[in-house]
This record gives C-alpha cells, structure tokens and sequence, in this order.
C-alpha cells in the first residue's frame, strides 16, 4: 500500500512517514499543494493524508481538485483544533475523513485503516489457496508452517494477495509498494519476488507465485 502526506511541517510529515515505513507501507512526502496535487495526480495512492494550510494551494483547494479529476484514492484531512469551518468545507468537499492536529500516530493509522478498509482494502485475513497473510499479525502461513516476513516482503505479499489471477507489471508493483526513490532502472523488484520465492514457494510442490515473461508476475494456482 503506497500513502501520500501532503504536508509543510516538514516534522509531522516526517513523524508519520516513519511509523508508516514501519507498518510497511510506502510513503511518498511532498510539502506545498501544487506539488500534492501533481504527485497524486500521476501516482496510484491508496490513501491521501492532505494537510489544510499548506503554501502554494490550500489543501481544501488541492482536494477539489483532485476530487473533480476523480482521484479515487480515499483522503484524510489533517486540520487545526480551532477551525471548525474547514472541517466541514473538507467533508463537503469529498474528503474521507479529518484529523485534528494534534494527534497520536496509533489514531492516524487506525482512521487510515478504516478509510482503506471501505475502499477495499481490508485488514482481514487475506487468502489464496493455502496461503494466508494477517494484516493484524503480519503473520504468513502456507499450509501450517508459519512464514516470517521482512517489512517489504510483507508489503509485496499483501499486493499480490490483494490481486490474485491478475498480471501484475513490475512497474505496478514498485508503485504500490515502493516509494518515489525506487530506481526503475534497477531490478528490486525480481529481487523481492525471488525472496518471497524462497519462504512461501520454494518447499511446497504446488507454486503460487508465476512469471509471466516479458511483462510481470501473477498470483494464481497452477
Ligand atoms: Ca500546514
């Protein structure tokens, strides 16, 4: 799952950046609202923390904008304990949900859950034959043997998992599970599937994890 923080307090944005790279999510910062609104623009997020007072464009400005180019991605305001009228201008507006600032990092991760949670992303126990992944957990299990996953083999795990029997380019899975540093140039990607090779397919006869040659990768059962 790949999050945008629209956000100039270069120290709050910062903050939540790291709990999220911790929750293995990846994580894209920008600090003025033209940019925002540009990144969200050509990136697939799946959630959008927009700040309201930012330089260049004002958050509410950024949201209508986006909301009026029909970015599905779900938004979170992050917004001043005093200013209660831009609560509702956001919601008006389309935004998901408000967080008044300031705020504790486990609320943050719990409201973003939910926003995510209603657009499809659940944080229940995700499946694919006898293959398992637990959001709550981060627990991977084949069968019965538990599997022990680093931070970015879970995050590549979740999106396969989220889209078995789909082709999957390798350009679409750094977008949802790297950030803007990733180097297109290099083969990262290839790299974490054959990791992720080695846990959940290597010891079981049966493979879930396919090479579709030239293009990517697919979850799916032989
Ligand atoms: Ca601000």
């Amino acid at each position: 799952m790949r999050i945008l923080i629209i956000e100039d307090e270069k120290k709050v944005a910062a903050f939540i950046k790291r709990g999220l790279e911790q929750e293995s999510y990846a994580v894209d910062v920008v600090n003025d609202g033209a940019e925002g609104e540009h990144y969200a623009a050509v990136n697939e997020y799946d959630a959008i923390i927009l700040d309201i007072m930012l330089p260049k464009k004002s958050g509410l400005d950024v949201l209508k904008d986006l909301k009026a180019s029909r970015v599905k991605a779900p938004v979170l305001l992050l917004t001043a304990r005093d200013s209660v009228e831009d609560r509702v201008k956001g919601l008006n507006l389309g935004a998901d949900d408000y967080l008044t600032k300031p705020f504790a990092f486990e609320e943050l991760l719990a409201r973003l859950r939910v926003l995510m949670r209603r657009g499809g992303y659940g944080s229940h126990l995700l499946k694919f034959a006898d293959l398992s992944l637990d959001p709550a957990t981060r627990k991977a299990k084949r069968g019965d043997a538990e599997i022990e996953l680093t931070v970015k083999e879970y995050a590549l795990l979740e999106y396969l998992l989220r889209n078995p029997n789909r082709v999957l380019t390798r350009i679409l899975i750094a977008e949802h599970v790297w950030d803007q540093t990733f180097d297109s140039e290099t083969n990262v990607v290839d790299v974490y599937i054959n990791h992720l090779r080695s846990k959940i397919d290597k010891d079981f006869p049966k493979k879930l994890i396919h090479t579709i040659r030239g293009v990517g990768y697919m979850l799916k059962e032989e």
